[in-house]
């Protein structure tokens, strides 16, 4: 795939992002149709983002080309398990000198592709390229071609220089990469009216394995998982599913919308966090796929297990009732976070709409009610401010967020990708409702807050 100006400026203007709609009816959002930066890539850049949303394959070597540094920024950051092959951990890099730099990288990269095909086998090989590979212009297309047709075993080039933006945009590419190359070219071994695709959804903490016998209980088969806990082979099937289920729907949206128009596949958007959106995620796909078995068979197990889970839950709710919480995170679980908590009892006093779309914030203000903050920007400082403010006991945040917890002295519980808790559906609920009693009532509270010797 080349990365043309064309194309980042297609990603980056996907119609089917609710950011790139129109804003206040008036006018659409620029900020996304910008290009990066200088300092966009904090927090992850393009390839970070590539990486985050293809590394989860896990029976694919992945070979990063470039220094080794990039390969080492999120080597082995992220929590997604897998249930076989674990060769996705294996770090894979041509780590350049600046020799290749000056020469040329192309012929290291070559062999690097072979001695890797050749060490382990791989369903496919996914080559990213980085800043450095993509400015010294080593062709990358071009060597994953030449290197595909001397192993057989296809060699996928996921072009996402670092500099070309966020992020998010690496993960469309990521997406585009397996619109490319991957999707649609094998066919699976049999079909049924009830084979679903899960996009977005990287099995964080195993958070899949959650959710995934609830839909065998209904019979619904997932064709793919896009793309955690995925093998090579079922993604290259995926164009056969009869509905594509998008989890994490910002991330990679432009998956949904292209294969509903190269294969008449449709969407929705859905969470696995919370019982409400659990309860409707099942229905809502039971309903998209039109059979009134499977709307029975649905509502019956969402019955059976709102039941088992109040009983499982009803200890936790009487500890978790009445607390407040600060929710500092992005995108679709700046809302379903919300809502999880509120079937704890707790209340969420303020949340930030950093990377959320207008949709995502309808949602929001519609779950905060008239009290709640909406946090548009936030930094330590800010978040300081504002638990100051609201009195809260509590922040659900990102990792890095932790410290600023700590300075409240106020406990903390980790919601993004480096969280070691699955969260996701009944069971997922249950486990965080431990994990949040845990964290509140943990001794060392009362330990903290004491003023400190010197201050007797
Ligand atoms: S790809 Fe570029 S921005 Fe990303 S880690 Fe490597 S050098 Fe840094």
């Amino acid at each position: 795939m080349k990365l043309t100006q064309k194309k980042i400026t297609e990603l980056l203007t996907e119609t089917a992002c609710e950011h790139n709609h129109k804003k206040d009816g008036e006018k659409k959002n620029k900020s996304c149709k910008q290009q990066a930066q200088p300092g966009a890539a904090q927090g992850g850049c393009a390839f970070d983002g590539a990486s985050i949303a293809l590394v989860p394959i896990t029976d694919v070597a992945h070979l990063v080309h470039g220094p080794i540094a990039c390969a080492g920024n999120s080597w082995g950051s992220r929590g997604s398990l897998s249930s076989g092959s674990h060769l996705y951990k294996v770090g894979l890099t041509t780590d350049l000198s600046e020799n290749d730099v000056i020469f040329g990288g192309e012929k290291k990269l070559y062999k690097a592709i072979l001695e890797v095909e050749e060490r382990y086998k791989p369903a496919a090989v996914f080559v990213y390229s980085t800043c450095v590979t993509a400015l010294i212009g080593d062709d990358l297309d071009a060597v994953c071609e030449t290197a595909a047709k001397k192993t057989g075993t296809p060699i996928i080039p996921v072009n996402s220089p670092g500099f070309v933006g966020s992020k998010n945009l690496g993960n469309r590419i990521g997406g585009e990469a397996l619109l490319e190359y991957v999707v649609g070219t094998r066919e699976p071994e049999y079909t049924t009216p009830y084979d679903i695709n899960l996009i977005g959804e990287y099995n964080i903490a195993g958070e899949l394995w959650g959710v995934l016998p609830l839909f065998e209980k209904l019979g619904i088969r997932v064709l793919a998982k896009i793309t955690g806990d995925a093998r090579y082979h079922d993604v290259c099937a995926a164009h056969r599913a009869k509905l594509n289920v998008m989890i994490c729907s910002k991330a990679l949206i432009n998956m949904g919308r292209k294969m509903e128009e190269k294969y008449g596949i449709p969407y929705i958007e859905e969470s696995f966090y919370g019982v409400d959106d659990m309860n409707r995620c099942l229905r809502n796909i039971a309903q998209k796929i039109g059979d009134a078995d499977l709307q029975e068979r649905t509502e019956k197990l969402i019955a059976e297990e709102t039941e088992k889970l109040n009983i499982a839950l009803a200890p936790y709710r009487a500890r978790l009732t009445g607390k407040r919480v600060v929710l500092y995170t992005g995108g679709v679980k700046s809302w379903s976070i919300i809502s999880a908590a509120k079937d704890l009892g707790m209340e969420v006093v303020a949340t930030s709409t950093k990377k959320s779309t207008e949709e995502d914030k309808a949602k929001i203000k519609e779950l905060l009610g008239k009290d709640g903050m909406m946090l548009e920007k936030g930094n330590a400082a800010e978040i300081l401010t504002v638990i100051e403010k609201t009195k809260a006991d509590m922040l659900i945040a990102g990792g890095r967020n932790q410290y600023t917890a700590l300075k409240a002295k106020i406990p903390f519980l980790d919601i993004n990708q480096e969280r070691h808790h699955p969260y996701s559906g009944y069971s997922g609920m249950v486990e965080m409702a431990r994990e949040l009693d845990e964290a509140l009532y943990s001794p060392v509270w009362a330990q903290v807050r004491q003023p400190a010797p010197w201050e007797f």
